[in-house]
């Protein structure tokens, strides 16, 4: 029986935790550097027998940060782990991740609908600089997943909500065959906070890109890791950690502002799902071809169902094929441009739609054929659907541009 992980208690557990003198924020530690009021405390720091958890002693500022620390315990909240930390940005936390799972010879099993800076990291930088090879499948099909495991395979890894199909990855499957040949199972959550809690569906290390619905005003880049703590500290390993030493380690400012916005991101998150239902059924109603896993008819609607949490909707993207990026591409402009419904603009989770052609886009990296396996037509118009003006408002100007696109 799959479990759910109820996040909002949990971050409200978190919340907890009050500024300098009694605030209700939590302070911004903005030091790079700690002292210490004896030197001998300071060796005990550097071989790790005392650190945040053990004595409240911090080091420098690229290890542990008090104020991202109270980030990262707010994110494990989020996401119903043991511990969590944040990256300067969501690939930051995705590289960081892999590259703590693997050594040179190492092999990879990843979904074949990935964003595509993921994708280009595992397909061409991963094992051109350091030896990792991936192997991409279709994350549905259980015996490519298998047969694509190596005696060297290290991590299984994909998007809950694949970037930009919205295919919904079978977590609890997954999660057994990466049990089954001792795998981390690496799931990146960035398209469905709240919706789904990957730990609690057998995830080992959930990533984020705070980038998107976290920060929800596309003003800050971030990332997170969320897992046990025995993985999340050895990130921060002094001579083995791969976000201490490759240095992608979140400024403590951003931190703070980020985990002013965790409150309010299931509401958030309730209403981006709200509106991308609404257009979504409009638009399938008009007989456009819509993928948006909140329609009954999406193959992978009941998938979605038995794993969400209740609250939040389906999510808070859609995509909708408009046969060709010329039509793509005077859809969008007739948008922006004549309505101001949103921007053509990549990345998600703004306050306002935003609007982009994924094929020549965000996976613009993807080759022809692996566009192709992972179902991205070129017309292809990924929505993140904003909560800006009415919803009505909104839709009028959406069918108005749909009505008249093709000569109106
Ligand atoms: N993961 C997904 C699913 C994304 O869509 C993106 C960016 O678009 C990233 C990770 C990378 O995040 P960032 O831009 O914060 O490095």
């Amino acid at each position: 029986m799959t479990t759910h992980h109820d996040a909002e208690a949990a971050m409200a557990r978190a919340r907890r935790e009050f500024g300098e003198h009694g605030g209700v924020n939590p302070s911004i530690e903005a030091s790079t550097t700690f002292t210490v009021l004896e030197a001998a405390t300071m060796p005990e720091i550097f071989s790790g027998r005392r650190g945040p958890e053990s004595g409240g002693c911090y080091l420098y500022g690229r290890h542990f940060n008090p104020t991202v620390f109270v980030l990262g315990r707010q994110l494990a909240a989020l996401e119903g782990s043991e511990a969590g930390y944040a990256a300067a940005s969501g690939l930051g936390a995705i590289t960081a991740a892999i590259m703590q799972c693997c050594e040179t010879g190492d092999h990879v099993v990843a979904a074949h609908a990935l964003y595509g800076g993921t994708w280009a990291f595992l397909a061409e930088y991963a094992p051109k600089r350091c030896g990792i090879a991936t192997t991409f499948v279709d994350p549905d099909d259980e015996a490519a997943v298998r047969a694509a495991i190596t005696d060297r395979t290290r991590v299984l890894y994909v998007e809950s909500m694949a970037n930009p199909t919205l295919a919904v990855a079978d977590l609890p499957m997954l999660a057994r065959i990466a049990r089954e040949h001792d795998l981390v199972f690496i799931v990146d959550n960035t398209f469905a906070p709240m919706v789904i809690s990957p730990i609690a569906h057998g995830a080992d290390v959930v990533v984020h890109s705070l980038t998107k619905f976290v920060s929800g005003a596309s003003d800050i880049i971030g990332g997170a890791v969320c897992g046990s703590t025995g993985f999340v500290s050895s990130l921060m390993d002094l001579h083995d950690g791969s976000l201490m030493l490759l240095g992608a380690t979140m400024d403590p400012r951003q931190a703070f502002q980020l985990s002013l916005r965790l409150p309010h991101l299931g509401l958030r998150m309730a209403e981006h799902s709200r509106r991308a239902l609404a257009f979504a059924e409009r638009m399938r109603d008009r007989g456009l071809t819509v993928w948006y896993p909140g329609l009954p008819d999406h193959p992978h609607h009941a998938r979605l169902r038995s794993l969400m949490n209740d609250g939040y909707g389906f999510g808070g993207l859609l995509a909708v094929d408009l046969g060709s990026p010329e039509r793509a591409d005077r859809f969008m402009e007739r948008l922006q441009n004549e309505h101001g419904f949103g921007f053509m603009a990549v990345s998600l989770g703004y306050f306002d739609t935003l609007m982009s052609c994924s094929a020549s886009t965000t996976s613009s990296e993807l080759t022809d054929e692996a566009k192709a396996a992972a179902g991205i037509p070129p017309g292809l118009v990924r929505m993140s659907v904003g909560f800006t003006g009415t919803l009505e408002q909104r839709w009028g100007q959406l069918e108005h541009v749909l009505d008249t696109i093709d000569g109106g």
